[in-house]
Parts: structure tokens; C-alpha cells; sequence
């Protein structure tokens, strides 16, 4: 396994003659990721995974300077995943100044997570552009954790012709339910246990959607989140039903794939959830 920077990836990459897979990652490496790397690598491809806290993505206000940065044990990871080149850059590397030129996430990155966190979008799809640009993969492996993400980095390799195809993978999930997070590390253990309101609400959600309707699914989400919240260990930052291709709330009516996103803060953790729900309408 080789280890370095722009130049170290840009020779590893002219060397090879097979298809080259990308897992972009912000280290802190838990089960979650160490599965796309595992999906990566065993799709036969050479696999870079990046390991980047990008500022760009960070408000002033939030955790990028206390962000976990665990960097020889994250090498183990990738060495016991297969991972041929990890792709760990200085942050003067990657922004020698301040860019003039970034990518803007459009209307989509400035709803639910975009519109609590002004311009992590726009920071993301910047950062995801340089790694396809450095790295030149043939796919890309993402969660379907981050799906507001997932599908904003869908609509940028649409928008922008990268010639990369996209995979993502289901929310890998601690055997409580709680989604695998590098965040998960600052929750102290009652924080921890109001969290699990959160897949606590998918599921409801999930049971009421199982009628085949959008009608009450929010509201059972909400009921088990209100619980929470009553008792005042977690503050609900947004639920949504939302069609998955335009992020627009879905009608009483809708048909065809949903998301219901969840993001709330538990002892000021920023945590986020979904679940993907489909509807029909009866015959
Ligand atoms: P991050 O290091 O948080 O930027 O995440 C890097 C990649 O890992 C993103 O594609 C995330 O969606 C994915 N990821 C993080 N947590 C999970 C999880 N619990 N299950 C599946 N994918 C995840």
C-alpha cells in the first residue's frame, strides 16, 4: 500500500494499466466506510481512498478543528481492506490559497442539510471535483448515510460529464441501530442513548409506510423523536419526505421512491439518518 499526496497520486496513477476505484473518506475509519473499501476492492479494481477533513465543508461554527484524526490506525484500515494508494494530502496541498473557483450545489444543496449547514454542499461537490480530478477513477463507492450528498455527487458527475460510475452502499449500523459516524466518538453514553430516537424513528416510519401511503409517515417519525425531545436530550434539526430525485416534499399522493431525512443534534453532535421508502398505488 502506498501513502502520499498529489504528485505520489498522480505518478501511482499513470502506472496503472486496470480500472482504478475511488473511496472518498474523511478518516476516522469505522465499519461504515471500511465497507465501500471492501466493495471497492473486491470489484477487482486498484482502489484509492482518500483521507481528507476538507475545511471547505466545515462552518466557522463547527467541528473542524476537533474533528478525530486517528491517522495510523485509519492506515490499518485501508492496509487490512486491500486498498492500494491512500491518498492523504496537506491541507496546503489541496488549498495552496483560499479557491476562487468552486462548485455551486444549486438549489438542491441548500434544502434540509444544506439550509442547516450554509454551504457544506457547495465545499463537498469542490473537494469530490478535485479528488475525481486527481484520482481519475473509473467509480466512485459513497454511503447511502450522506444522501443528500449521494445524490448531489450524482447530479455532479451528471452535470459536469465525469466519466465515473457511482455506487453507493446501504447505512451500515451499530447492532443498537445507531448509523456508524466518526461523530458517533463524542457522544457520551446518555447522548448515545437519546440518539437512538433517531433510527428509533425511521423504523416507525417504515411501519406507517407499509400501508403504501406517504400519509403519516412523518407524523410517526415525529411522535418518537417528540419523546426525545420532551425530555430534552434531543433537539430535531429537520424531517422530511422527500422524493429522492428532486429533494422536493413529497405530496399525500406521491408515488414512486421516497427519503425520509432526519438530522437532529444529541449534546451538540450534528447526527443524520435516513430511510428509503418506496410507494404505489394500489390497483
Ligand atoms: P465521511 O468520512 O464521513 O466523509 O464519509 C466518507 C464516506 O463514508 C461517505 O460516502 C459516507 O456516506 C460513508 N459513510 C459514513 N458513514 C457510513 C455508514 N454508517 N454507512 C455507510 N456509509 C457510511
Amino acid at each position: 500500500m502506498e501513502v502520499g499526496g498529489i504528485q505520489a497520486l498522480r505518478a501511482w496513477r499513470k502506472r496503472q494499466s486496470g480500472t482504478v476505484s475511488l473511496v472518498p473518506t474523511m478518516g476516522a475509519l469505522h465499519s461504515g466506510h471500511r465497507a465501500l473499501m471492501d466493495r471497492a476492492a473486491a470489484s477487482g479494481d486498484a482502489v484509492v481512498t482518500s483521507i481528507f477533513v476538507n475545511p471547505l465543508q466545515f462552518g466557522t461554527d463547527e467541528d473542524f478543528f476537533k474533528y478525530p484524526r486517528p491517522f495510523q490506525a485509519d492506515l490499518d484500515v485501508c492496509e487490512a481492506a486491500g486498498v492500494d494508494f491512500v491518498f492523504a494530502p496537506a491541507l496546503g496541498e489541496m488549498y495552496p490559497a483560499a479557491p476562487e473557483v468552486t462548485v455551486s450545489s444549486g438549489r438542491m444543496g441548500t434544502v434540509y442539510e444544506g439550509a442547516v449547514r450554509p454551504g457544506h454542499f457547495d465545499g463537498v461537490l469542490t473537494v469530490v471535483a478535485k479528488l475525481f480530478t486527481l484520482a481519475s477513477p473509473d467509480s466512485a463507492v459513497f454511503g447511502l448515510k450522506d444522501i443528500q450528498q449521494f445524490c448531489l455527487v450524482k447530479r455532479l458527475i451528471d452535470d459536469l460529464n465525469f466519466d465515473i460510475d457511482l455506487i453507493g452502499l446501504p447505512v451500515v449500523r451499530d447492532e443498537d441501530g445507531l448509523a456508524m459516524s466518526s461523530r458517533n466518538e463524542y457522544l457520551a453514553p446518555a447522548d448515545r442513548a437519546a440518539a437512538l430516537a433517531i433510527p428509533q424513528a425511521l423504523d416507525a416510519a417504515a411501519q406507517a409506510a407499509s400501508d403504501g401511503s406517504p400519509a403519516g409517515v412523518e407524523a410517526a417519525a415525529q411522535a418518537v423523536l417528540h419523546v426525545a425531545a420532551e425530555r430534552g436530550d434531543l433537539d430535531l434539526g429537520y424531517l422530511g419526505l422527500v422524493d429522492a430525485t428532486t429533494f422536493q416534499p413529497c405530496a399525500q399522493d406521491f408515488e414512486g421512491q421516497a427519503l425520509l431525512l432526519i438530522s437532529a443534534t444529541v449534546g451538540g453532535t450534528h447526527l443524520i439518518d435516513n430511510v428509503s421508502l418506496e410507494f404505489h398505488r394500489s390497483a
